[in-house]
């Protein structure tokens, strides 16, 4: 434990932190060292982020775990604390391997999560898929259907915190054939089919660059736009909401289907579908803007970027939404939580709403720090913070 303990940035006085921060920084601590020796049946969450169309995958979870009781091997050399836990998935997951490489899909198994996030943390998944085609998407939905087994989409990792025991069930990302931008000018603006896996950044450059107007508020978001928009991702004021149009996704039975934006419920960070459906393409409209307004207007986000927010250590960018009428990023400083850490994981001493992985971070580090700081201005302001981040896997 002593080499476990809480403390501040490396080589700063522990007296920097308040000892009430200490206090619970120990607490969490020893709570981040209990691990459960084995799964109860139905415990596990894939996704614990309340996010109505991800329902499906937690409910098949429980499914799964009343109802088989395999073992598999641990996953190796890869970052995950997974240890030898009764695996009550894995017959299941062999039907549905067996299924997807007949459809000539690309399968992996125990896929060290950690490589795909940006906060280079998180334990295996039990498969894993980079779906080349619709068809091979079609089939990886209907076979998990089939077998009651749980499905998580991955787009980027960048808004991720995966558990260190990874995530039971099939983690289905986009390949390079969902990576295309259509354009279609006309003479007040565009619009564009974006596939889900483009990176944001990208289709923001070009659009600025092109003189649309609409998306540069999203200068250095990472991520794909798939992720952005289930995240409705924003910043500046902006959000990626405000221009989709409609959406075209793959539902749970494998269905093609699209979605006109009078069916989206987007609000501040979350993406309410009307099913549970990974988006394949997004269509915005952007209408022409003033080409020397919009390069102001991405330096400035750049600049602040820079000003503000860390650089060079993996993280997963805001970790708690700010609360209605003031920031969280205030909150935790005025918790004192700035440079508070656990293990290789702390709050960032530039933006306190940024926890940053030192080297070796596990992902109950990083959940011990969010537990206090929610306790800690639950406390101190009668807050209840809300992770932005998104608790993925088995806890
Ligand atoms: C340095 C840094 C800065 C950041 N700044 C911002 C910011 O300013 N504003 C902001 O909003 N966010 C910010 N983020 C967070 C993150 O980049 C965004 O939330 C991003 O849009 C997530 O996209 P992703 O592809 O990485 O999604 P992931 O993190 O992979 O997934 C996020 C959620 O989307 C779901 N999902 C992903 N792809 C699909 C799909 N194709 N279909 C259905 N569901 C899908 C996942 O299941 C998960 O629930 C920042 C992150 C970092 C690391």
């Amino acid at each position: 434990m002593s080499d476990r303990r809480p403390t501040t940035t490396t080589g700063a006085a522990p007296t920097e932190v308040p000892t009430r921060v200490v206090d619970a920084l120990h607490a969490a601590a020893r709570a981040a060292e209990s691990v459960r020796p084995a799964r109860r049946d139905g415990e596990s969450v894939v996704e614990s982020a309340e996010d109505p169309s991800h329902e499906g995958a937690t409910s098949a979870v429980a499914a799964n775990g009343a109802t088989s009781a395999g073992r598999v091997a641990r996953a190796g050399d890869g970052p995950s604390s997974r240890g030898p836990v009764d695996h009550v998935t894995a017959p299941t997951r062999d039907a549905v391997a067996a299924v997807l490489v007949a459809a000539g899909a690309d399968v992996r198994r125990d896929e060290p999560l950690a490589r795909h996030t940006s906060f280079r943390i998180g334990g295996p998944a039990d498969l894993f898929v980079a779906a080349a085609t619709v068809s091979e998407l079609q089939a990886a939905l209907r076979a998990a259907r089939a077998h009651g087994y749980p499905v998580f989409f991955l787009g980027g990792g960048s808004n991720l915190l995966v558990s260190d025991r990874g995530v039971r069930g099939l983690v289905l990302k986009l390949g390079k054939p969902f990576d295309f931008v259509e354009w279609e000018p006309d003479d007040t603006g565009a619009s564009l089919r974006i596939g889900a896996a483009v990176p944001f950044k990208r289709v923001v450059a070009e659009a600025v660059a092109a003189g649309l107007a609409g998306l540069e508020f999203g200068e250095g978001i990472p991520g794909t736009i798939g992720g952005g928009i289930l995240m409705n991702a924003g910043a500046f004021g902006g959000e990626i909401g405000r221009v989709v149009t409609v959406l075209e996704a793959v539902d749970e039975s494998g269905e093609r289907i699209e979605l006109p934006r009078e069916r989206l419920g987007f609000a501040y960070r979350r993406l309410t579908l009307p099913t549970r459906a990974l988006i394949t393409a997004v269509r915005v409209r952007l209408e022409r803007g003033d080409a020397a307004a919009l390069a102001a207007s991405v330096a400035d986000a750049k600049a602040r970027r820079d000003r503000h927010q860390p650089k060079g250590r993996p993280n997963a960018g805001s970790i708690f939404k700010n609360p209605p009428g003031t920031f969280a990023g205030r909150l935790l400083e005025e918790a004192g939580l700035k440079g508070a850490r656990l293990g290789d994981a702390m709050f960032s001493e530039r933006h306190a709403n940024f926890i940053v992985n030192l080297g070796h971070a596990r992902a109950v580090d990083v959940k011990g720090l969010i537990d206090l700081a929610t306790r800690a201005v639950r406390r101190l302001r009668a807050i209840e913070l809300e992770p932005e981040v998104r608790l993925v896997g088995e806890w």
